[in-house]
C-alpha cells in the first residue's frame, strides 16, 4: 500500500494505513441477529447470536453466497454457540426463506479502495464519528448490494468471473475520466489509468452497468467532461447510464485545489450533458446521461421536464429526485419512484435483504426504515401548523411545492449544515446537531416532519444522534413527495 499522506480535519497529516486502521474491522463469520418464528430454521432451533460456520458445507464469504445457500432445498448449518459446536438440518422448499437474518453483507472482510482522491468525502469527515463511516471501501460487491460505487483499481479476473457466473448485475462504476491520465490522477492510483478495461469486461458478459462522474471544477469539468462524453460513447455504448454529479465539499476539506463550482461552470456543465444527450439520443437511441438535480440549482437552472429523465434510472443517486417528488406531491404518479439511499447507506444498513439494492426484490415500507416514532406519545395535535424540514437544496425544490396548495399554516425549514459545512445542503447530510439547533428556534406545538433519509436504519442522524435528542417531537415520513402529500393532509 501507498505511504500516501492525507491532511485529516483536525490538521494532522496520516498515512493511509492509519486511515484505515481507524476504520472497523469486519467480523470473519455471519452471526444470526434474528430468526423469524415460525420459520424453517426457527423449527430446528437456530437462535439469534449463532455464529455461523459454515452453510452447505462452505464458508460464505458475503450475504451474497448466504442467500444463495440459503435459498436451496434443504440447508446444512453448520453453527458455534458459546463455544459449542451444533449441526443443523432444515428442511424446506427450494427459495422458501429459511428466516434469518445475519450480522453484516460482507463476512471476508470489504475490499478497501487504495485511491486516494483528492475530492474523497471521507477524508473531509470531522473526527469523533462511527468508525464505520470512515471506511474507504471499493468492493464490487457492495456495489452490488447496495448501489456504492468502485473504481475497479483492485478489481481481479476471479472477480469477473465471479460477477459472471453469479450475475452480479447491475454494478456502479466510477468512470470521472476516460483519459487515462486524467483518471489516474484523480484517483491518485497509476492502476486507475488502465482499471477501466474491467468495465468493458464487464459490458462484453452483458453485465448492466451505472457510471458516475465526479466533477472537479478545473480538473474533469469543461473539455476534459466533453472528452470523456466522446470516450462513453465510442468505448462504453453499453452502459445503461452515467450520473455527473458535483464534488462534495465539507468544511473539513484539506485539499487546497477541490472548491465548489462557481455558477458559470455549473452552467457548463449542464450545457455539455444536454448536448450530449443529443448525441447520445441520436446515435445509440438513449440519453444515457444525466445531471445531478444539484447541478441545476447550482446552475440557477429549471429541472428538465420529467420526460428527459427516461424512467429515472439514477433516481437513487439524486438524478431527477426533485421531478419525482414534485410528480408525487402534485397526485400524478400513484406510487413513489424508488428507494432513497441515505448517505453511507453500506456501512449502517441492518441485516434486512430489502437494504440490498442487488438483492432487493420489494420496496421497502416506513416501519422498516424508521421506527424509533412509535415510541412518542406527545404528538402535538394533527391540525396544529406544520413545519417541513430539509436540507437547503431540498427547500427550494419543496417551497414552490408548499406554495402551490396555497397553506399558510404549512412551511418549509431549510436546515443550514454546520455541522459538515461546505456545500452539504443535501437533506441525507442532515445532522442530529443542525436540525436540533434548528428546531430549538421553532415554536413548541407544531408538526415538524423529518424525512427519513438522514436517518439510517437504527434511526441515528450520521453524527449518531436521535430524535429522541431533539429538542421538538417530530414525525419521520419517506422522503418522497407522496409521503409529504398524505403527511399535510388533514386528520
Ligand atoms: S475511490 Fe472513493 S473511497 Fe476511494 S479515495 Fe476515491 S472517493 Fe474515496
Amino acid at each position: 500500500m501507498s505511504d500516501t499522506t492525507r491532511v485529516l480535519s483536525d490538521g494532522r497529516r496520516a498515512s493511509e494505513q492509519e486511515i484505515q486502521r481507524a476504520a472497523p474491522s469486519r467480523s470473519l463469520a455471519p452471526v444470526v441477529v434474528s430468526v423469524t418464528a415460525g420459520s424453517p430454521a426457527a423449527e430446528v432451533g437456530v437462535l439469534a447470536g449463532d455464529e455461523i460456520v459454515r452453510i452447505n458445507g462452505e464458508v460464505p464469504r458475503d450475504i451474497i453466497e448466504w442467500q444463495m445457500a440459503a435459498d436451496e432445498a434443504d440447508v446444512e448449518l453448520d453453527v458455534s454457540r458459546g463455544g459449542l459446536d451444533l449441526a443443523f438440518s432444515v428442511e424446506k422448499r427450494a427459495g422458501e426463506p429459511l428466516g434469518v437474518d445475519v450480522s453484516s453483507a460482507v463476512f471476508d472482510r470489504v475490499r478497501t479502495c487504495d485511491n486516494h482522491c483528492e475530492f474523497c468525502f471521507i477524508y473531509q469527515l470531522p473526527k469523533g464519528m462511527r468508525r464505520s463511516l470512515y471506511l474507504k471501501d471499493d468492493d464490487y460487491r457492495l456495489s452490488f448490494l447496495y448501489g456504492n460505487f468502485t473504481t475497479l483499481t483492485r478489481f481481479t479476473e476471479a472477480d469477473l468471473e465471479r460477477v459472471i457466473t453469479e450475475r452480479l448485475s447491475p454494478l456502479h462504476v466510477s468512470i470521472h475520466a476516460t483519459d487515462p491520465d486524467v483518471r489516474s490522477q484523480m484517483l491518485k492510483n497509476q492502476r486507475g489509468a488502465m482499471s477501466l478495461r474491467w468495465l468493458r469486461a464487464l459490458l462484453d458478459h452483458d453485465i448492466a452497468v451505472r457510471g458516475q462522474i465526479v466533477v472537479c471544477p478545473g480538473v474533469n469539468d469543461g473539455t476534459v467532461l466533453a472528452d470523456t462524453m466522446a470516450g462513453i460513447l465510442d468505448r462504453f455504448p453499453e452502459l445503461d447510464s452515467v450520473a455527473v454529479v458535483p464534488l462534495g465539499i465539507s468544511k473539513f476539506n484539506g485539499e487546497a485545489a477541490m472548491r465548489f463550482h462557481t455558477t458559470e461552470e455549473a452552467q457548463a456543465v449542464v450545457d455539455i450533458v444536454a448536448d450530449w444527450q443529443d448525441v447520445f439520443e441520436a446515435t445509440l437511441g438513449k440519453r444515457m446521461v444525466y445531471a445531478a438535480d444539484e447541478y441545476y440549482l447550482m446552475a440557477q437552472r429549471p429541472f428538465p421536464p420529467a420526460e428527459r429523465y427516461d424512467g429515472f434510472p439514477m433516481h437513487e443517486d439524486g438524478i431527477g429526485m426533485a421531478r419525482t417528488f414534485e410528480a408525487e406531491f402534485q397526485g400524478r404518479t400513484a406510487d413513489a419512484t424508488g428507494v432513497r439511499r441515505g448517505f453511507f447507506a453500506a456501512v449502517d444498513a441492518p441485516p434486512n435483504p430489502a437494504a440490498y439494492t442487488g438483492l432487493r426484490t420489494s420496496t421497502p415500507c416506513a416501519s422498516d426504515v424508521a421506527d424509533a416514532s412509535a415510541s412518542i406519545s406527545l404528538r402535538p395535535r394533527r391540525t396544529a401548523p406544520i413545519g417541513i424540514l430539509t436540507g437547503e437544496l431540498g427547500a427550494p425544490v419543496i417551497s414552490p411545492l408548499v406554495d402551490s396548495i396555497d397553506r399558510d399554516d404549512v412551511r418549509v425549514i431549510a436546515v443550514r449544515n454546520e455541522f459538515f459545512g461546505g456545500n452539504t445542503g443535501v437533506t441525507g447530510l442532515m445532522t442530529g446537531e443542525d436540525v436540533s439547533r434548528t428546531l430549538a428556534a421553532q415554536p413548541e406545538g407544531h408538526r415538524y416532519l423529518l424525512p427519513d433519509v438522514c436517518l439510517s436504519d437504527e434511526g441515528r442522524f450520521l453524527d449518531g444522534l436521535t430524535i429522541g435528542d431533539l429538542p421538538r417531537v417530530v414525525e419521520i415520513i419517506e422522503t418522497d413527495g407522496i409521503a409529504l402529500r398524505a403527511a399535510l393532509e388533514p386528520a
